[in-house]
């Protein structure tokens, strides 16, 4: 059954190049599985890729075009429709910038071709949250990694321990197959990894019990992440070889770090924001608070007459600098609080106070 490329793409019969190509990056941004991680968006930008493989190729499109969906579908395979068409390539020319995954990396691996035959383990992409102390303070995580991986049974090779091992047959032992097919668009040749013994050019008598001969098994692991100080929402974190494995390098994990809203500060840069409320005779008198930092209580000295929307600077309780020494600097705002009720008592002090405070002020704004 053809897909209807124009209808993916949502675009008219006799789009432009243009068209296209606006249409294709509007839904790539939509359904790039970095960003839409709703059932089914893969699928979708796979499809979203297909439409544009061939709608943005003037030879392809020429020949769906004669076709149709139904009978181009029967005649080119996969690979023929994505033949010369390097999405990643086509995604940074069009600004995007999904990270640093090199090589065979998280989309090639998607789609389960091109890569050349090169056996290079893919990156991978995981999340965590910290609060706002924990970053302040630095912190750790474990976070659950399901990846490919060495198989230390047979540490790669495939065979059972003590089984011999030979050369493999298929790819007389350069791991590769390479093989040509003629396609409507030319000749093409595709190098890929050797299905009898996955790549190693070795093929054991007896396969490895725990890998199944592939020298590489899937595995859940709980690795432990370092969170460095002083870190914001949006950092990546990376940690080296931690991705899939491969027999000519293997892939890393990346982390995307979120750290959390904390109610009490507000946090500007390293620098802390946070609000405290004192009665107005601390106000008048001075005194002593404890003040919330981001690293337990603290006691801070409230001078005398201190006006409300006072600014107190509690030097270095801020946020540590990321990746460099030093640290910011909590910035307190005093809110002077007036009593809601006041007893008899209370009401007949404030009355004197205000006798003795001066004439002048209690001619100009009068006493009920
Ligand atoms: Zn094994
Ligand atoms: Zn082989």
């Amino acid at each position: 059954m053809g897909v209807d490329y124009y209808e993916v793409l949502g675009v008219g019969k006799s789009a432009s190049q243009d068209e296209i190509r606006k249409a294709y990056r509007n839904l790539a941004l939509k359904y790039h599985p970095d960003r839409n991680k709703e059932h089914g968006s893969e699928e979708k930008f796979k499809e979203i890729n297909e439409a544009y493989a061939v709608l943005s190729d003037q030879e392809k499109r020429k020949q769906y075009d004669a076709y149709g969906p139904d009978q181009f579908n029967r005649k080119f395979t996969e690979e023929d429709i994505f033949r010369g068409f390097d999405m990643e390539e086509v995604l940074r020319s069009m600004g995007f910038d999904f990270g640093s995954f090199g090589g065979q990396g998280a989309f090639g691996s998607m789609f389960g071709f091109g890569g050349g035959g090169r056996d290079v383990g893919s990156d991978l992409l995981a999340k965590t949250s910290v609060s706002l102390e924990e970053a302040a303070k630095g912190s750790e995580r474990e976070i659950r990694v399901r990846h490919v991986k060495l198989c230390g049974n047979c540490e790669g090779s495939g065979a059972e321990r003590g089984s011999k091992v030979s050369r493999c047959d298929k790819c007389s032992g350069t791991g590769q197959m390479k093989t040509t097919h003629r396609t409507p668009f030319g000749m093409m040749q595709t190098i890929s990894t050797c299905n009898k013994c996955g790549g190693t050019g070795k093929f054991a008598e007896k396969a490895c019990h725990v890998c199944r001969g592939e020298g590489r098994v899937m595995d859940d692991e709980k690795v432990k992440v370092n969170i460095p100080k002083g870190i914001a929402t949006g950092t990546r974190l990376r940690l080296r070889g931690m991705g899939n494995y491969g027999s000519e390098g293997t892939g890393d994990l990346y982390i995307d770090v979120e750290v959390g809203e904390d109610r009490r500060f507000e946090r500007e840069g390293d620098d802390i924001h946070h609000t405290i409320r004192i009665p107005f005779y601390t106000a008048i008198l001075g005194g002593e608070v404890m003040v919330a930092t981001l690293y337990g209580e603290e006691k801070v000295r409230i001078g005398k007459n201190t006006q409300n929307g006072e600014i107190i600077l509690i030097k270095g309780r801020g946020m540590p600098h990321f990746n460099r020494s030093g640290q910011g600097d909590e910035i307190v705002s005093v809110v002077v609080d007036v009593p809601k009720h006041v007893n008899g008592e209370q009401e007949e002090l404030v009355r004197r106070f205000m006798e003795l405070d001066s004439k002048g002020a209690k001619k100009k704004f009068g006493v009920f």
